[in-house]
C-alpha cells in the first residue's frame, strides 16, 4: 500500500479497534469468537488487505500487516491473531494458488465475503508444519479430505479453511500438500469445548472436516508444502505474531503509564520511585528491542531475497522465540510495578491480567522448543555466523 493510502489504513483500523474495545470483555469472559470484529474487519475490507487491487484487495505490503497486527494488538491479542493468521493463509493463496482458485477465491476475500481459517496441527504431530497424518484420496475425479483438526481459530466462523495434508497416491508423512476449502464443500463438526487460559476470544476449538475438493485447489505443488512453509507461512506467521504480541504489551505500557500519570495514579504512584522508574524502564527496553528486530525481520522478507537461507530463517525464528518471550517478560514486569490492584485484578483499566493470559500463549504457539531445535541444525550451517 502507498503512503498516500497509510491514512486510509489508519482510518479502517480505527473503526475494528473501536469495536474490539466494546465486546472485549464479554468475548474473554464467555471464550466466545469476536463475530462484532470479524463483521468491521470484513466491513472495512481488511481481510483483504493482501489481496492484489487486481483482485480488488487493498494491495497491501507485508508491512502494513505488521502495522495493521501491532495496532490491533494493542486492544485486544485475539483479533489481532485472527486477523494476522487470515492475512498468511491470503497471502499464501495470493503466490500459490492456481489461476481458476485465485479467480474464484480472492475476488471473495477481497470484499470480505471469506474468512480463511488455517489447519495445520494435527493429533500425533503437533505443530510441525511439514508432516501430514491424514491423507487425501482420490475420489470420482475430486480430492477428498477427512481431517480431525485439533486448533483451529475462528474455524467455527470461517468462510474457507486452507489445509495440510499428506498428498493423495503414493506419499510419505512428509508429502504436504496445503488444500482450499470452502466451507460449503465441507462438513464442519464441533469435536470440543475451547476453554484456555488466555487467547479466549481467538475461539481456537477443535473441528471434524470431511468433503471434496476438485484437485486444482491444491494450493501450489502437490506434496510441496514445504516451500511455501518456508516462504510465506513461517515468515508470515513469525512478523504477524510477533507484531500481535508487540501491540499487546504496548497497549498494556501505554495504560500503565496513562494511569501513573493521570490524576487517580498520581496520589497513588511515586514516579520519582527508583524501584518503578528501573522496571518501567526494563519493560520499554523488551519492547524496542523487540520492534527493532521486527522492522529488521520485515526489512529481509521485503527485500524479496530466497527466505529459506541459514541466516534468514534463523532471523524469522529468533524473532518469534524473542518476540514470546520478552513482549511477556515486560507485561510481568509491569504486573510487579503496579501491584496487585492495577496488575493482577480483572477489572483495572491497565487490563495486565488479561495481556498476561494472552502473550502467556505465544511460546507454545508453534512451540518454542522446537524453533531452537530447528535453530541449532540451521546454527550448524552457518559456521561463519552471518547475519541476515
Ligand atoms: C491461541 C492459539 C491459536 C492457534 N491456532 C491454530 C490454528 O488456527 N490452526 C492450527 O493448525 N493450529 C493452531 N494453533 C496450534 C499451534 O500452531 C501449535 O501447533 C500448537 O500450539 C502446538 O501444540 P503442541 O502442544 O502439540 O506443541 P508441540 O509443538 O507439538 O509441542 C508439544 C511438546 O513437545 C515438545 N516438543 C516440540 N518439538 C519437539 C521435538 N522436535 N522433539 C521433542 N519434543 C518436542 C515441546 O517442548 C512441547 O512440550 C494455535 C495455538 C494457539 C496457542
Amino acid at each position: 500500500m502507498s503512503a498516500d493510502a497509510a491514512p486510509a489504513l489508519a482510518a479502517r483500523l480505527a473503526e475494528v479497534v473501536e469495536v474490539t474495545e466494546a465486546h472485549l470483555a464479554d468475548a474473554d469472559r464467555d471464550a466466545v469468537f469476536p463475530v462484532e470484529a470479524l463483521a468491521a474487519l470484513r466491513r472495512t475490507r481488511l481481510l483483504g488487505l493482501l489481496v492484489p487491487v487486481a483482485h480488488g484487495g487493498l494491495g497491501g505490503s507485508v508491512r502494513d500487516l505488521v502495522r495493521a497486527a501491532e495496532i490491533l494488538g494493542r486492544a485486544d491479542m485475539s483479533v489481532a491473531m485472527i486477523f494476522a493468521m487470515h492475512c498468511q493463509q491470503s497471502a499464501a493463496l495470493v503466490r500459490h494458488a492456481d489461476e481458476r482458485l485465485a479467480k474464484a477465491v480472492l475476488p471473495r476475500v477481497a470484499a470480505g465475503e471469506v474468512y480463511l481459517a488455517s489447519v495445520t496441527t494435527e493429533s500425533g504431530k503437533g505443530g510441525r508444519l511439514t508432516t501430514a497424518e491424514a491423507q487425501l484420496t482420490d475420489a470420482d475425479g475430486l480430492l477428498e479430505i477427512d481431517r480431525f483438526a485439533p486448533v483451529v481459530t475462528g474455524g467455527a466462523h470461517a468462510d474457507g479453511f486452507l489445509i495440510t495434508m499428506r498428498a493423495a497416491g503414493e506419499a510419505t508423512a512428509h508429502d504436504v500438500s496445503l488444500v482450499y476449502a470452502d466451507r460449503g464443500r465441507l462438513t464442519v463438526q464441533a469435536s470440543g469445548d475451547w476453554q484456555p487460559m488466555g487467547m479466549r476470544a481467538s475461539h481456537s476449538a477443535p473441528l471434524r472436516l470431511t468433503g471434496r475438493v476438485p484437485a486444482h485447489h491444491v494450493v501450489g505443488e502437490p506434496g510441496q508444502f514445504h516451500e511455501i512453509a518456508a516462504n510465506v507461512f513461517g515468515p508470515l506467521a513469525h512478523l504477524g505474531w510477533s507484531a500481535a504480541w508487540l501491540g499487546t504489551a504496548a497497549g498494556a505500557l501505554s495504560r500503565v503509564l496513562r494511569l501513573v500519570r493521570g490524576p487517580a495514579g498520581r496520589a497513588r504512584f511515586d514516579i520519582t520511585s527508583e524501584l518503578l522508574l528501573t522496571r518501567l524502564s526494563r519493560a520499554r527496553q523488551r519492547l524496542d528491542a523487540v520492534h527493532a528486530l521486527l522492522q529488521q525481520a520485515v526489512s529481509v522478507v521485503e527485500s524479496g531475497e530466497d527466505l529459506s537461507r541459514a541466516p534468514r530463517q534463523l532471523l524469522l525464528n529468533s524473532l518469534k522465540i524473542t518476540a514470546s518471550e520478552q513482549c511477556l517478560a515486560a507485561v510481568d514486569e509491569l504486573v510487579e510495578a503496579v501491584g496487585l490492584r492495577d496488575g493482577y485484578l480483572k477489572d483495572s483499566p491497565t487490563r495486565l491480567e488479561l495481556a498476561v493470559r494472552d502473550l502467556r500463549s505465544a511460546a507454545l504457539n508453534y512451540h518454542n522448543d522446537r524453533l531452537h531445535l530447528a535453530d541449532g541444525r540451521l546454527a550448524l550451517r552457518d559456521q561463519g555466523v552471518t547475519f541476515a
